[in-house]
């Protein structure tokens, strides 16, 4: 079958590569449409050792099903599906209670780290166990669906902060994950989230998707104006979708007493904690990883329209565009959200 294979670091070649099978409890889903996710694009020059080549990457994505392994129940050959990126065990301490993202033998496809190497979907085809399969809807396209990923790391962010009817968030960050995790808050009744980047296209980005408060400012800035448009208490919930001692800062302090700052990006793995703020405060500090059953939700808010992604799209470009998409998208070429290729 066709691969976009990376063969060596910064080196993507259109490979013909073992076409997988359907094991026990597996199907064989054709690709149709599957997104290029930031964690590829620091896969792919070693950055993160997340990606040993060879590997074929690609874990946001949607297609039919072209074949059925033994056990396989409920689902047919020409069945639309997406899946969910998260290889779950189903069987440790986190599985049973239901924190399936943080399952203790978690692994991820399209990824290879040393520990394992999991073929991935940027290929003809992929096969992948029924456990993380979900059916899709008629009106939702495969390029929509190749969305699935984000939009459900965006509603467990909003889940587990526990945000209540009629609360206020602000939103740092109006990349992928920030613009779906405001779209998120507002779906689930957020009445005021405000969004604040330093890019100007973005916002306008943001504005498009339904963003009805945007701040172009950051740091001192933003808390003074976050600050003024709050009567000086700031916002209940906080999402920082950055991770920077910048922005991780300014959201402790745009956040009200007793309030909830969420932690999603991690560009930088440390940053500084000002420590009396948090504690005299009485904020709560939340991390958020992927996502753990959001996926239904995520794909009735998407083929409801309440959650807009195709604005959010640069791109739906063949598989043998992928190695150019790459480096573009490495080079940090301005205005890329996010490209989809089409195996
Ligand atoms: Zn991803
Ligand atoms: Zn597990």
């Amino acid at each position: 079958m066709k691969s976009l294979l990376l063969s060596a670091y910064n080196h993507l070649e259109i490979a013909d590569f073992p076409a997988p099978v359907a094991g026990p409890g597996e199907v064989l889903v054709r690709v149709a449409a599957c997104g290029i996710c930031g964690s590829d694009v620091h896969g792919y020059d070693g950055s993160s050792g997340r990606r040993i080549p060879p590997i074929v990457m690609g874990h946001e994505a949607a297609g039919t099903i072209a074949a059925i392994g033994e056990g396989v129940k409920g689902y047919a050959v020409g069945d639309r599906v997406t899946f969910d990126s998260t290889l779950y065990c189903g069987a440790c301490f986190y599985c049973q209670r239901g924190e399936v993202n943080l399952c203790d033998n978690r692994q991820v496809i399209g990824v290879s780290c040393g520990d394992y190497r999991r073929h991935g979907a940027f290929a003809e085809y992929v096969a992948v166990p029924q456990r993380i399969l979900y059916r899709l809807p008629d009106n939702l396209s495969f390029a929509d669906a190749a969305m699935l990923e984000a939009a459900s790391v965006a509603l467990h962010a909003v889940r587990i902060s526990q945000l209540r009817d009629g609360e206020t968030a602000l939103v740092i960050g109006a990349g992928m994950i920030g613009l779906l995790t405001m779209q998120a808050a507002q779906a689930l009744g957020c009445e005021r989230v405000f969004v604040s980047d330093i890019d100007a296209s973005r916002l306008g980005l943001a504005t498009e998707v339904g963003a009805r408060e945007t701040l172009h400012c950051s740091g001192a800035e933003l808390v003074a104006e976050l600050l003024k448009r709050t009567e000086g208490r700031g916002v209940d919930i906080a999402f920082e979708a950055v991770g920077r001692n910048e922005t991780v800062n300014a959201a402790i302090d745009c956040t009200q007493k007793g309030g909830t700052v969420t932690l999603i990006g991690n560009i930088q793995p440390e940053v500084t904690l000002p420590l009396q703020k948090v504690v005299t405060r009485q904020l709560h500090l939340q991390g958020s990883c992927a996502s753990a059953g959001e996926y239904p939700q995520a794909i009735e808010l998407i083929a409801s329209g309440k959650i807009q992604v195709a604005p959010l799209i640069t791109a739906i470009a063949p598989l043998e565009e992928g190695p150019r998409w790459f480096s573009r998208l490495h080079a940090r070429e301005p205005n890329l959200m996010k490209v989809i290729l089409t195996p």
